[in-house]
This record gives structure tokens, C-alpha cells and sequence, in this order.
């Protein structure tokens, strides 16, 4: 699980919401996986996680596909928790966190591997068709964000791939339900093979012949 190449640049120096034993985890799969089918991210946001999986897939010839909107999630929005202000454009009235995914990638030489798509995963997703061996979701945390990352993104996965999902909190006192829910469909939807938890990161492989 720890033998993935490391980041190419200290994931310290990039703003973002993943632990080093969660990032090390993704890129332990997305290596593992890059023959099969694409390799999805939903939720970059300044390329933490990117950074991580983008690392390991370059060593392998690997690419990875980073959908998001950039224009932050609720919890980023000014007032709320987890806003940061440096990551706000004025001119636009809005977050932007695409410049700063763009300077992680160049800083890192992920420019090749990382393949920002910017747009509402929602729009993305209906007209993406090819096969998918890696799903890392960490996008919106609403309820319908969330849902629809799950509806849209999954039936993509092929056999021996791997739904990642970022954020899983067992515990309602920990925080929010969202992609605990979503980790709770796939469980029982009786596709996948549960691989449990590496801190919020729940991880499972589709069931089936590869
Ligand atoms: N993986 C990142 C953290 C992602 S934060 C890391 O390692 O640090 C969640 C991101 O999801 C935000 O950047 C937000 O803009 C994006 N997002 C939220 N809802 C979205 C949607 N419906 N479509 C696309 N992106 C979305
Ligand atoms: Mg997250």
C-alpha cells in the first residue's frame, strides 16, 4: 500500500483537505489500476488529491481526469467553514481555485498527466462514456451533489476497479451524511467488495470477472 511513488512536490505546500495516509491510499489504487480503464478525481479543488494520484499515475503513463467546477463548495463559500479568502476573485465575485490547481500541476510537472476538465460534474458526466478503473469522489457534500456523483460517475466502473469516496463519517457527530449515505448504497447495492475505511476514505472494488 506504501510502495505508490510519492508526491512530486510536499503536499504541505498545497491547500487542501486530505490526510498523507488517505493520499497515499489513492495513489496505492490508481497505479494498480491504469491499464484497465480512465482514472476520474470529482473534486480538485487546489490539487491535493490530484497531486497525489497524478504522482504515482505519471510513473506508469498513467493520466487522470480532475473534474471541477472550481467555484468551491457550500462549505467554501464566504460565512462558511471552510472559506479560505486568499482563493476568492474578485472580479468574478466567486471562488476560483483553478489557477491554484494549475500551479500545483506545473510546480509538480503534472501538466502531462492531470487533465483538469472545469465544468458541474452533473454536465460532465452526460456525455462522458468511457470505461472507468478509478473513482475518487470528493466533490460537492450536499445531499444531491453527492447523489448525483454517485447516479452519474459509477455505473462507468469496470470490473477489478476501484470507487474511492472521501469524507465518510460513520459517526453523525463527526460530520456530515452525504458520502456516508452514497458509501452505504454502494455497500448494499451488492456491486462491490468493501475495502473499508483509511481515515475518511472509504474504498471499494467492483465486483466481477477482470
Ligand atoms: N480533493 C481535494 C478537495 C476537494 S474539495 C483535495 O484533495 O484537497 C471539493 C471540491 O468539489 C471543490 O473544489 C468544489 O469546487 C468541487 N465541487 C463541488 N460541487 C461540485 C460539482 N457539482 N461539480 C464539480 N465540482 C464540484
Ligand atoms: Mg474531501
Amino acid at each position: 500500500m506504501n510502495d505508490a511513488p510519492a508526491p512530486a512536490i510536499d503536499p504541505d505546500t498545497v491547500k487542501g483537505f486530505l490526510d498523507p495516509d488517505e493520499g497515499r491510499a489513492l495513489a496505492a489504487d490508481a497505479i494498480t489500476l491504469v491499464s484497465g480503464g480512465a482514472c476520474v478525481e470529482i473534486g480538485s479543488y487546489c490539487g491535493k488529491s490530484s497531486l497525489y494520484i497524478g504522482s504515482a499515475l505519471k510513473a506508469v503513463g498513467g493520466r487522470l481526469f480532475a473534474v471541477d467546477h472550481h467555484r468551491g463548495s457550500e462549505e467554501n463559500q464566504p460565512g462558511w467553514e471552510y472559506h479560505d479568502a486568499e482563493l476568492w476573485d474578485d472580479e468574478a465575485g466567486a471562488m476560483d481555485t483553478l489557477p491554484h490547481l494549475r500551479r500545483t500541476l506545473r510546480r509538480a510537472g503534472l501538466e502531462e498527466t492531470v487533465i483538469p476538465v472545469v465544468g458541474r460534474s452533473a454536465a460532465i458526466a452526460d456525455v462522458w462514456r468511457a470505461p472507468i478503473s478509478f473513482l475518487f469522489i470528493d466533490g460537492g457534500h450536499t445531499m444531491e451533489a453527492a447523489l448525483n456523483d454517485y447516479r452519474l460517475w459509477t455505473p462507468h466502473i469496470i470490473p477489478g476497479g476501484i470507487l474511492a469516496i472521501h469524507d465518510v463519517f460513520p459517526n453523525p457527530a463527526d460530520g456530515g451524511r452525504p458520502p456516508f449515505e452514497i458509501y452505504e448504497l454502494a455497500k448494499a447495492s451488492g456491486l462491490y467488495e468493501d475495502l473499508g475505511l483509511t481515515k475518511t476514505l472509504a474504498r471499494l472494488r467492483r465486483i466481477g470477472a477482470v
